[in-house]
């Protein structure tokens, strides 16, 4: 933000005055001696001079309409700059922050922090009025520059001020707070004093759609804050809690993945011709040294809205990998090791290329790859998936949709995508035995990816009653607790030594 300062207007309008001065002295010195010199009659001088009168009062109030206008122009861009400090007002800040949320996507948040300085009052008279403008001053130029990347400061009014900070996944909300409360404690020193302040903070979009409500989210929260004086109040506490806790757990995963503590597990896949494993679904699992089991179901949202995804499904392909060569399985009982990859994953190129070259590492592998996305995930640019499968697909790899069914179900789709394998949704699945539409779907899936040539595999089987509904509707590979849990390699490898050839 530019700064427009009392200082730099005064400089301007005396550099204005000392050239006006100095043209008019020049002008009054010199115009009488060149009228003198030029002319001789006594009447036709005093003509002229009346004239150079005239035209002098002519240019002078031209100069002076100009230099009103330009200072009332000042004046109205002044209305949106605070005097003291050269910040936004309120109006502009509002403003810049409301042009802010509407470019965030979906997924992001905004914080708003409302600032009060504790005890001004007797800063003020400690310091005196002088001071105690210019520790402000400092203040609003320690905000700007040091708070957090990007964010917008306004002096609302006395010791007021009110920041925005686009939130990013890394954002810690609190800490932001809380090096606010340092930069006020820090710059009072240097005044000698030891200066604290409250804040209150709201969050978009559960405080407020836009920046007048999150405003007023934030300053009714500061109003909790001033009673108890060098405090932080959010606006809505269960919602910070759950958004410490999320935090929080989003820094464990981090460690988890970097520090590779997540393992994985095996769940086989059968083919219902002969009741055989014909491949394994990898799945990720996270023991918590601390809080113990943690379900994909929490962890992967984290991970992906926490952008850690990608990092999470390199370290499951590479930890399947390492675990699955040093066995004879794959090509042998393995024809497939199913991989799950995220909707976000699958809409990056670069992401996804760079997967494939983990892959391709080791060839052994690579054709028995098979990547399961989730149908949202493949439906979102037809297009470019197809032509992206079709690429994977030159190595060796091959392509599942995930929880066919579930999403945005079309089966037009499978003349788009050149895929190998759907998955049909448990939830249809489930309710073979009790709901008959779901079992016209199911058989609806099946006779299509059929005609397509694409292999069907019905997810979370857990009876034989649906298994024996399944075989009948032709369904070829199943999946589910009625056959195997998801488990680790040791106990994978028992399972198979077991099972029928
Ligand atoms: P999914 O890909 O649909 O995987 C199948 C889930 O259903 C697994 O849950 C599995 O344990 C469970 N399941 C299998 N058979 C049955 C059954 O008969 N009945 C019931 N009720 N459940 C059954 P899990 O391991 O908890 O994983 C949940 C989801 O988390 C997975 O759903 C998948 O979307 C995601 N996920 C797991 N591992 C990864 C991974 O490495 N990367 C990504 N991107 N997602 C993963
Ligand atoms: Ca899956
Ligand atoms: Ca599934």
């Amino acid at each position: 933000m530019q700064m427009i300062s009392y200082k730099s207007k005064t400089s301007s309008a005396l550099r204005i005055t000392a050239i006006y001065t100095f043209v008019a002295i020049l002008w009054i010195l010199f115009s009488d001696l060149v009228v003198n010199f030029i002319v001789d009659d006594t009447s036709v001088r005093e003509k002229i001079q009346t004239y150079k009168g005239i035209t002098f009062v002519v240019v002078t109030a031209s100069l002076l309409m100009l230099l009103i206008s330009r200072s009332n122009k000042a004046l109205l861009k002044s209305n949106d700059i605070d005097f003291v400090t050269g910040l936004p007002r309120l109006g502009l800040f509002l403003k810049m922050i409301d042009r802010q949320i509407s470019n965030l996507s979906p997924a992001d948040r905004y914080a708003m922090y409302y600032i009060d300085i504790d005890h001004f009052h007797e800063l003020k008279e400690t310091l005196g009025e002088e001071q105690a403008e210019s520790f402000l001053v400092s203040l609003a130029m320690d905000f700007e520059q040091h708070i957090y990347p990007g964010a917008i400061v306004s002096h609302v009014h006395a010791d007021e001020f009110s920041v925005g900070i686009k939130v990013e996944p890394n954002t810690d909300i609190e800490n932001v707070a809380k090096k606010i409360q340092h930069l006020v404690r820090l710059q009072s020193t240097v005044y000698g004093m030891s200066t604290t302040c409250c804040l209150g903070v709201a969050l978009y979009p559960d405080d407020g759609m836009n920046a007048r409500q999150l405003l007023s989210s934030a300053t009714s929260a500061i109003e909790t804050a001033k009673t108890k004086g060098n405090y932080i109040q959010f606006h809505d506490l269960s919602l910070t809690q759950r958004a410490k806790q999320r935090h929080q757990q989003f820094l464990e995963l981090r460690d988890a993945i970097h520090q590779e503590q997540l393992s994985v597990v095996y769940q086989p896949k059968y083919s219902l011709s002969d009741n055989s494993v014909c491949g394994v679904e990898v799945l990720a699992r996270w023991n918590h040294p601390d809080k113990g089991f943690i379900s994909p179901d929490i962890f992967i949202p984290l991970a992906e809205d926490y952008d850690l995804i990608h990092q999470l499904s390199k370290l499951v392909l590479k930890i399947a990998v390492n675990e699955l060569v040093s066995t004879d399985l794959v090509g042998s009982c393995l024809e497939h090791i199913s991989i799950n990859i995220s909707a976000s994953e699958f809409n990056n190129p670069h992401e996804m290329t760079e997967l494939m070259a983990f892959i391709k590492q080791t060839p052994a592998i690579t054709p028995h790859i098979r990547i399961e996305i989730t149908e949202r995930a493949a439906l979102d640019e037809i297009k470019r998936s197809s032509e992206l499968i079709s690429v994977f697909q030159q190595d060796g790899v091959s392509f599942s949709i995930d929880d066919f069914g579930k999403g945005y179900t079309s089966l037009a789709m499978l003349k788009d995508l050149a895929i190998n394998e759907i998955k049909i949704d448990r939830s249809f699945v489930s309710e073979l035995t009790s709901d008959s539409r779901s079992r016209t779907i199911v058989s609806a899936i099946i006779g299509m990816a059929q005609s397509f040539d694409i292999d069907v595999v019905a997810e979370g089987v857990e009876t034989g009653e649906q298994l024996a509904i399944l075989k009948e509707l032709g369904c070829q590979q199943a999946q589910g607790y009625y056959f195997a849990r998801p488990m680790p390699l040791v106990e994978l490898k028992d399972h198979l030594r077991l099972e029928p050839k």
